[in-house]
């Protein structure tokens, strides 16, 4: 479960884990496509008045192309959240280090962090099928990875 009642969190440090499938709502809109479902563990816990703080661990992955050759590519994307702190304070509300609680918010919803944090490491990857792809030729648009093209075979001697 990720979300968790406050009256909860107020009586200790709360486990969060879930396993979010890749068409759960959390992901809407981000344009990822998902190859697996993604984990969360992490620890909630109440830091000061109307503010909590969660810190754990997203894993999932993430489906793309090659940058350079354009190959369907799967990519693990793992992702330490250190503090992630909600806060019902109205001054928090504009602050972009914060994520906003109304005020007397009867839960918390580590959704919005799950959903903000992975969706920044997943757009932040750099897909490559393999370190040193050759790409594609800019001329002709083969395959490098399959050997020269013929713009870049040597011309024959005459
Ligand atoms: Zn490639
Ligand atoms: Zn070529």
């Amino acid at each position: 479960m990720l979300c968790v009642d406050i009256r909860e969190i107020h009586r200790g440090p709360v486990r969060t884990s879930a396993e979010l499938q890749p068409e759960d709502p959390t992901f809407d809109g981000l344009g990822l496509d998902l190859a697996a479902p993604v984990t969360v563990q992490g620890q909630l816990q109440a830091t000061g008045a109307g503010e909590y703080l969660w810190r754990g661990r997203l894993h999932g992955l993430v489906r793309g192309e090659c940058r350079r050759c354009l190959t369907e590519v799967i990519d693990e994307v793992d992702v330490e959240v250190d503090a992630a702190v909600f806060s019902s304070d109205p001054e928090a509300a504009d602050d972009p280090g914060f994520y906003p609680l109304p005020e007397r918010a009867p839960a918390v919803d580590v959704g919005a962090v799950v959903r903000e944090e992975f969706a920044l490491a997943a757009q932040a990857h750099f897909l490559l099928c393999r370190e040193d792809c050759a790409g594609l030729c800019p001329k002709c648009g083969a395959d490098l990875n399959a050997g020269p093209c013929a713009c870049h075979t040597p011309a024959e001697p005459v």
